[in-house]
């Protein structure tokens, strides 16, 4: 059976070209250790983030999501126009 660190090191990087035996071993493990399962949940939530982070935002985008913070900021000033000084 593979050990916890073994199949730690082997979710983080790439499983597709481990051999088929040592893909089986991983889904066992994952099975019976808790801690395994919420790792490997870990690193794909971490993929999913860094994925997001590299796609490339719309200049309308960045302006639609500050003009909605900024409303939230300052609910009574309209965005569109300069602030006072
Ligand atoms: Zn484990």
């Amino acid at each position: 059976m593979l050990t916890c660190n073994e199949v730690s090191r082997m979710v983080a990087g790439d499983l597709r070209g481990e051999p088929w035996r040592r893909r089986l071993g991983v889904r066992l493990h994952l099975l019976m250790c808790d801690h395994c399962r919420r790792f490997t949940a870990e690193m794909a939530a971490l993929n999913r983030a860094v994925q997001l982070m590299q796609r490339p935002v719309p200049d309308q985008e960045i302006a639609e999501q500050s003009a909605r913070v900024m409303r939230k900021l300052r609910p009574d000033t309209d965005p569109a126009s300069p602030p006072s000084s």
